[in-house]
């Protein structure tokens, strides 16, 4: 059976390719294979990138002089907080607004324009979420080496302690508070997990667990929820397709209706997303910096090398078992397959992610900044360090949710496909 040759030589620069088996060729010279150039924006968001572009490189290198600190309130973080105050003050006086309408003037109309102004207040209200929509919590009792660990993670960060732990399938991890209590919630992402050494976890809990004491005004109570709540505004008011049973005129004023308001939300959600972009980077910059303490900072960049090269490898093991009807164990896979990864193909992806350009909404800096970044750290033993027997014992402490999960993976995978 004959293979389509691959060309040796780079059909941009002519240097020689990088060719790994079973792994797309490319040019170390030029990036050939490995960056794709993206398509340019309108003028406006043209505009909006270069100067978030100009924003990330500047933080940079402020950062990489001298380190990150718990962001101070500057007129940026007062501008945002005054913002977002803005917006949970308009929900109320929405309720407000339709409880003195129906009061005021008692009529068929205004009580239909009242019960509107409640439906919308409703659906945008902010929302803390709740474990009881999380039926595969794990608690103190369920894993308690797991929580011994991020015990001692949080001592030595000065954060409060986590109150549960969520496994996902997502190749990421996340920490959050749940609930009017507040309660703090690590979601924790197996395929990831699984792929990091044991001093790489103990970076990933630093770096989730830092985002409590970071300072990062997105994910807190007032901005975080003012965020979310713009967001459902504006998926609220966002143009339904053309309505053919109503009336020509009636559907476009209904659409020219909804095209204004939904552009007046995203333009409130777009200064909120500018005003917080800096002080969330550099919260993130904060939380390597507190991972690279607890784990040392080769381990804490090694994490964020891995979260680059190990991605796509966790996604082609997920199809691999979808077309092989699950025969072998997905974890035992995965790792044969990362351990299996050419260096050439890490270098590819290393580039591909750094070639990737910068987006307004962008939560985290490009990765190969937050590892340079971290290159400005003294080496220094870690303050917390993960035993393997440790590993062994989380990982059977989690041992339901490791089957749960690779069944999830692989039936999202095939459904995805129907
Ligand atoms: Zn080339
Ligand atoms: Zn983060």
């Amino acid at each position: 059976m004959g293979r389509a040759r691959t060309p040796d030589r780079c059909p941009d620069c002519s240097a020689p390719l990088s060719v790994a088996e079973g792994f797309p060729a490319w040019c170390a010279h030029c990036d050939w294979g490995a960056v794709t150039v993206q398509a340019s924006h309108s003028p406006a968001r043209g505009f909006l990138a270069r100067r978030s572009t100009r924003m990330v490189e500047k933080l940079y290198e402020e950062v990489s002089r001298s380190p990150a600190h718990r962001p101070g309130w500057d007129p940026a973080r007062v501008a945002s907080y005054t913002l977002a105050i803005c917006v949970h003050t308009s929900t109320v006086a929405l309720v407000a607004f339709a409880l003195w309408l129906m009061i005021a003037v008692p009529n068929p109309v205004t009580v239909v324009v009242a019960v509107s102004a409640v439906l919308v207040a409703w659906a945008i209200r902010p929302r803390f979420g709740s474990l009881r929509t999380a039926p595969h919590a794990r608690y103190r009792e369920d894993a308690p080496v797991l929580f011994a660990l991020l015990d001692r993670v949080a001592g030595e960060l000065g954060s409060k302690p986590v109150h549960a732990v969520v496994a996902s399938g997502a190749y990421n991890a996340a920490y959050t508070t749940v609930g009017w209590r507040r309660r703090r919630v690590l979601i924790l992402g197996l395929p990831l997990w699984d792929v990091l050494p044991p001093q790489q976890k103990v970076a990933l809990l630093g770096h989730e667990l830092a985002h409590g004491v970071n300072g990062d005004s997105r994910h807190g109570m007032i901005v975080g929820t003012s965020l979310s709540t713009l967001g459902r505004l504006y998926q609220l008011w966002r143009p339904s397709p053309r309505d053919h049973r109503l009336n020509y005129f009636i559907d476009l004023f209904a659409r020219l209706f909804q095209i204004l308001l939904s552009a007046a939300v995203a333009a409130v959600l777009l200064l909120q997303n500018i005003l917080t972009l800096r002080a969330g980077q550099r919260a993130e910059y904060v939380a390597d910096a507190l991972a690279a303490r607890l784990a040392s900072p080769s381990h804490a960049a090694g994490l964020l090398d891995t979260l680059v090269i190990a991605e796509a490898t966790h996604v082609h093991t997920v199809q691999q078992h979808m077309l092989n009807d699950r025969r072998s164990d997905y974890w035992g896979d995965l790792r044969t397959a990362l351990a299996a990864l050419p260096e050439s193909e890490r270098e590819r992806r290393r580039r591909a992610a750094a070639g990737q350009r910068l987006r307004v909404d962008e939560s985290h800096p490009p990765t190969h900044l937050r590892i340079a970044a971290l290159s400005t750290h003294s080496a220094r033993p870690p303050a917390v360090r993960m035993t393997p027997a440790e590993e062994a014992a989380i990982r059977a402490e989690l041992s339901a949710d490791y089957v749960r999960i690779a069944h999830d993976l692989i039936d999202t995978a095939r459904a995805s496909l129907a």
